[in-house]
């Protein structure tokens, strides 16, 4: 691959919140800046997992639905103006000499002085029910993530987990839903403490050693079959839906073989975001340091040590610290 005319200052290579706010923060050091993602909407977790779920740990917002949150983020995102490549899986990354670098998907080649990887636990997909008849009523009343909350008013709902995304769910569509059962296959929870909390004094309805065994009804779920895992009991539960919340397996892809230092699956940074490869910077949910905590908060945290420590990478006479931010205007994307 050459570095082509084309070439960009930074490449951000994932779009969650952390790669969103990372691009802003890029125009604000006048970076041209290029984003790119594997999936084909902005917002990593939060699009794809619970946009309609309440946040309430960003600074700035007591309390934000997840779809707000990135409708805010990418406005702010697209004030610096990065060029936007949705639906593109990266295949591979190369060192192109004289400090520049080659990504390559399977759309593109991309040339830059610079990447960020932001790509939070890789790429996802929730993770299924074990049987093959229950996911065949997919779209049919049985889903893994929730669209729309309205969808749900009325509705009989029965969730199925016992982490931060089955208690949050249940918490979120309480206000909608006509009855909400929860079951688990433990009694012990994975989830926020205050969430669990909240939980038992909501009215939901929780039953714990609980496991799905089938769902009946055509064309849509009528009803579900769930059993006692130590009595051996059955129940048939009438519901409307199943929403399925068994958390999810992801995978980097090749960004493993790309010589960098990883631990359990996450990218090892020092305190200027740097991974042992130069030029390569890494920040959000995909990196790992002592005491390193995964939240949305960190990740622009840690956006904006990356970006400050790019640009003094890429021009040594600019600070690495910014200075106070004034004027809302940021500076056209150029070369530095
Ligand atoms: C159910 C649930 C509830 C949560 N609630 C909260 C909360 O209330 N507060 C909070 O602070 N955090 C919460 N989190 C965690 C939060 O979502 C993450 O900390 C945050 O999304 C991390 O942002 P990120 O940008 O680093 O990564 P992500 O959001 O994971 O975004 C990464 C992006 O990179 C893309 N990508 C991945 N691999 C590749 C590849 N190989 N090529 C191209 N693109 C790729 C992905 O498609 C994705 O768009 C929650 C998580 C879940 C699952």
């Amino acid at each position: 691959m050459s570095a082509g005319r084309d070439l960009y200052d930074l490449t951000i290579l994932g779009a969650g919140p952390t790669g969103l706010y990372a691009a802003y923060y890029a125009g604000r050091r006048g970076l041209r800046t290029k984003l790119v993602d594997s999936l084909a909407e902005l917002g990593g977790q939060i699009t794809a997992l619970y946009p309609e779920k309440w946040i309430f740990d960003v600074a700035g917002h007591a309390k934000i639905i997840g779809k707000d949150l990135v409708r805010n983020l990418v406005v702010q995102a697209m004030e610096a103006r990065p060029t936007v490549c949705l639906e593109e899986q990266v295949t591979g990354l190369e060192d192109l000499g004289g400090g520049l670098l080659g990504l390559r998907t399977n759309k593109a080649e991309h040339s830059t002085r610079t990447l960020l990887i932001a790509i939070g636990i890789g790429m996802f997909t929730p993770k299924p029910f074990p049987s093959p008849e229950i996911n065949a009523y997919l779209g049919r009343g049985v889903v893994y993530s929730v669209r729309e909350k309205e969808a749900y008013r009325d509705k009989r709902l029965l969730i199925v987990g016992g982490g931060d995304s089955a208690v949050d769910w249940a918490l979120n569509l309480e206000p909608y839903c006509r009855q909400i059962t929860l079951i688990h296959r433990r009694d012990g929870f994975r989830a926020h403490e205050e969430s669990v909390r909240q939980l038992k004094a909501s009215t939901v309805e929780v039953k714990v050693f609980y496991e799905l065994k089938a769902v009946r009804g055509e064309p849509t779920v009528q009803e579900a079959v769930i059993f006692h895992n130590k009595m051996k009991a059955e129940e048939v539960l009438p519901v409307d839906a199943v929403l399925g919340c068994l958390g999810f397996s992801s995978k980097l892809g090749p960004v493993k073989e790309w010589g960098l230092t990883l631990d359990d699956d996450s990218i090892v940074v020092n305190s200027r975001m740097e991974t042992n490869r130069p030029g390569v910077y890494a920040a959000g949910d995909i990196t790992t340091y002592p005491g390193k905590v995964k939240l949305i908060a960190i990740g622009f945290g840690e956006a904006a040590i990356a970006v400050n420590h790019i640009a003094h990478y890429l021009n040594p006479a600019v600070d690495p610290f910014p200075g106070y931010t004034a004027a809302p205007e940021l500076a056209p994307a150029r070369a530095l």
